[in-house]
């Protein structure tokens, strides 16, 4: 069976990851080099290197080629009225991105919400357009940027320096988890297809750090 993750932060809510890094092609700036929102992953942090953390997410990195697989993961989401797609990873192969669309269309009846910087490479465009076409999954392509700097129509999220820079503007919508102990509290704009941009304050003593270098 796929092992499914339970984050606190999101309010309990599930999740099907896989390890950072290994599995984000579009984390790469250049050989060697990360972009600059990778660079203060929290997913390569603190408790996400505990074994315990980390073997689920290489035991799902062979799990998902099983012929099985969407199957086992409609059956496990039987319960579920939302779902996070990679909590720590990213969606690293197409046949992975097809297989996942096919969860999505078989379980109507829970909002997912998948982040990606995949959207880099073309031939993934058609996929990610039929899971945006999905009434219950809001596909975030995520900006480079750590300074708030995001393409409009294309990013769905972004990493701001701080929340006091935030400015609202139509469509788009601060996550305020800062507020309450880096917990969701029963916010869910991430899952909402309305929201066009989440803007998400930089958290983490290594991405406070990124951020200082960047402005220095
Ligand atoms: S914007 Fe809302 S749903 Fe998204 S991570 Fe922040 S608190 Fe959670």
């Amino acid at each position: 069976m796929p092992r499914i993750s339970i984050t606190s932060k999101l309010d309990g809510i599930r999740s099907w990851s896989l390890q950072a890094i290994d599995t984000c092609p579009g984390s790469i700036a250049s050989p060697g080099v990360l972009v600059d929102a990778c660079k203060g992953c929290y997913a390569t942090t603190g408790n996400y290197n505990y074994p315990n953390v980390k073997a689920p997410r290489e035991f799902n990195r062979t799990d998902w080629e099983r012929m099985d697989w969407v199957d086992d993961m409609v059956a496990a989401l039987e319960n579920d009225r939302y779902f996070r797609w990679f909590d720590s990873g990213d969606v690293y192969s197409l046949a992975l991105a097809e297989k996942i669309l096919e969860v999505m269309q078989r379980t109507p009846w829970c909002k997912h919400w998948l982040p990606t910087r995949m959207h880099k490479f073309p031939k993934f465009r058609m996929v990610f357009d039929a899971m945006k076409a999905l009434d219950n999954v809001s596909v975030r392509f995520s900006s480079d940027s750590i300074t708030g700097e995001y393409i409009p129509g294309l990013h769905g999220s972004v990493i701001g320096p701080d929340a006091a820079t935030y400015q609202d503007q139509p469509g788009s919508s601060l996550c305020r988890a800062y507020e309450h102990e880096g917990k969701c509290s029963g916010c869910r704009a991430c899952w909402d297809k309305s929201v066009d941009l989440i803007c998400y304050p930089a958290h983490g003593q290594k991405m406070a750090r990124v951020i200082r270098l960047m402005q220095a």
